[in-house]
């Protein structure tokens, strides 16, 4: 395979051409051919792929064993013993605003179990709002239309990708296939859009962001998330980090710059929740032990004792990198400006 043509776009945050090399790496993942580069914008400091793959070839990138196009797998949460269900009703009810799953009756137990399941559940399942309209855009396959939808509300969704966009019509009609921005949706016609692991793969952040809120209802919420080339693992492993997915990630957030990329599309940010799971760190740590050869190494790492006792102590770890505002994954809250 050849390398794909690429073009020299500046920041598109804020449109500065002068830039300084931070990392280059071949694709780890997918083997797409030549060294991608990832560059800090002089004016803004704004993290980006540069050059970057042509709009018109950025689907090439992209296998069809790619993960986001497999059959999807709902993370419903409705599943385990009627109690574990009781209590998912009333973190759903009290915490995401699904009143019309309130029980008055719900014990102190299951009232206990709900808060510690909330902390999950607030991560999987859209907090309630309005009328209940949900688009997700770049739904892939549709896990997160499934989730939706078994929550009540009425799903759309919007993906590039022919054979994930059919999966996802399992869920809903309601499925656009092609650009975010030719997306025929009426303007405040949804009280929930999503992106997840999207805005880092398109050309023009903020205009996706811009059209994505336009499409809120009033009091409607957007919400984005996305690795962040801000936490632990960015500093810590640098070119080997695995939220850097070149050449398919060309944006590399950081929460300041994701704010900026919200603002600049007239909206503002509501909240920043962090999240790392080990496998994110296991994955940096295996690219590092590879660049340097060692892959014997690598093999030890991912053997299944190793690995399984590394994630356990990443496990007992983590939290400090949440609480400390450094995870690996960033996600926002956001709403018209
Ligand atoms: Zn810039």
């Amino acid at each position: 395979m050849q390398t794909l043509p690429t073009v020299d776009a500046p920041c598109a945050l804020c449109g500065g051409d002068r830039a300084e090399r931070v990392w280059t790496t071949a694709d780890r993942a997918f083997a797409v051919p030549g060294l991608h580069t990832v560059v800090r914008c002089r004016e803004c400091g704004f993290l980006y792929q540069r050059p970057r793959v042509r709009d018109a070839h950025l689907a090439a990138c992209y296998p069809d064993h790619y993960p986001r196009h497999q059959e999807p797998s709902p993370r419903v949460p409705f599943t385990g013993r009627p109690a574990r269900v009781r209590a998912v009703r009333w973190a759903l009810a009290t915490g995401l605003g699904y009143a019309r799953l309130r029980d008055a009756h719900a014990g102190l137990l299951t009232r206990l179990r709900a808060r510690r399941l909330l902390r999950r559940l607030r991560w999987s399942c859209p907090p309630w709002r309005g009328d209940g309209r949900y688009l997700d855009v770049g739904c892939g396959s549709g896990a997160s239309l499934g989730v939706a939808q078994a929550l009540g509300w009425r799903v759309a969704g919007i993906e590039m990708d022919t054979a994930a966009a059919e999966k996802a019509r399992r869920f809903t009609e309601e499925i656009y296939v092609g650009d975010v921005r030719s997306a025929p949706f009426g303007r405040a016609s949804f009280d929930v859009v999503t992106a997840f692991h999207v805005l880092e793969h398109v050309p023009d952040p903020v205009a996706v962001v811009r059209r994505m809120l336009e499409w809120l209802a009033a009091e409607g919420l957007v919400i984005v998330e996305v690795p962040n080339a801000g936490g632990l693992g960015a500093r810590l492993f640098g070119r080997a980090w695995s939220g850097l997915e070149l050449p398919r990630h060309l944006s590399h957030f950081t929460p300041e710059t994701l704010e900026r990329t919200v603002r600049k599309a007239g909206g503002r940010v509501v909240w920043c929740w962090h999240q790392a799971k080990p496998r994110y760190y296991l994955w940096s740590l295996s690219h590092v032990l590879r660049d340097r050869g060692w892959d014997s190494l690598v093999r030890v790492v991912e053997s299944r004792p190793v690995y399984g006792a590394l994630k356990l102590l990443l496990e007992v770890t983590l939290p400090l990198a949440r609480w400390g505002r450094r995870g690996e994954v960033i996600r926002i809250g956001a709403m018209r400006g």
